[in-house]
């Protein structure tokens, strides 16, 4: 849980540089109208994905976990006219969400929502050659974040950008990750996929730790060489 000043710090960021207009926020309020949980990215951290996307003149974008395409939205606004994105997510329900978020923000054209467990999607996507993807977004169901990395990187290409959220949580990913309850599968896969990012030589990452509306968590970044 965000405490009050961290979250005040990103209002005030929000405010003075950010610049959430009304249709994210509409896109916000219309997934916590239709029963979504509140675990989209911050205005900041969106923010920052357009401006990844557009740093590295992205064009095709793969992101795993949709929810109601809220950071669909930013990453759409860093991509050129003709850019495009595909987006996994598991649930009907937040694909439906998303798919109308998406439509009122104008940029349904540029996004296709590809409901189904993402491991079974990205082998399709292999398969139809829809790569390779400049930039990759991984935010989806943590205990399989090493096995989205193995993905992204059969997906990508010399010099594409891997987006990892959600790699600190609040600390826990320094535990063991034993036990059966979630948190421990998503430690477990979460540092998985961190040591993947700093041991296979096809790529170059770093992490960087976060405080805000998020709480205490942190993304990694990954260069494919
Ligand atoms: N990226 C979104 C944003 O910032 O607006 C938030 C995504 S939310 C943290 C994670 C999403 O991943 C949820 O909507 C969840 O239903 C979806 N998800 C969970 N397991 C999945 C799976 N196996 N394949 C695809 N999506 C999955």
């Amino acid at each position: 849980v965000a405490e009050e000043r961290w979250l005040e710090v990103d209002r005030f960021l929000t405010g003075t540089l950010v610049g959430e207009d009304g249709v994210l926020a509409q896109a916000r309020e219309a997934s916590a109208a239709g029963g979504l949980p509140h675990i989209e990215v911050s205005a900041p951290q969106g923010k920052l994905l357009m401006l990844l996307a557009q740093l590295t003149g992205a064009r095709k974008v793969l992101e795993i976990g949709t929810l109601g395409g809220y950071s669909t939205i930013w990453l759409a606004r860093g991509l050129p006219e003709d850019g495009e994105i595909i987006t996994c997510e598991y649930e009907p329900k937040h694909a439906e969400v998303a798919q109308q978020n998406l439509e009122r923000a104008g940029l349904a054209g540029k996004v296709s929502i590809r409901v189904g467990a993402a491991l079974d999607t990205l082998p399709r996507l292999e398969a139809e050659e829809a790569g390779p993807f400049d930039l990759v977004f991984i935010d989806a169901d943590k205990v399989n974040n090493a096995n989205y990395v193995q993905w992204a990187l059969k997906l990508t290409r010399p010099g594409s950008l891997i987006v990892l959220d959600n790699v600190v949580r609040g600390g826990s990913v320094l535990d063991s990750g034993e036990g059966n309850d979630d948190e421990a599968a998503a430690i477990r896969g979460t540092r998985g996929a961190l040591e993947l990012l700093g041991s296979d030589e096809r790529l170059e990452a770093t992490a960087v730790q976060t405080l805000g509306a998020k709480g205490w968590d942190g993304f990694a970044l990954a260069r494919v060489k």
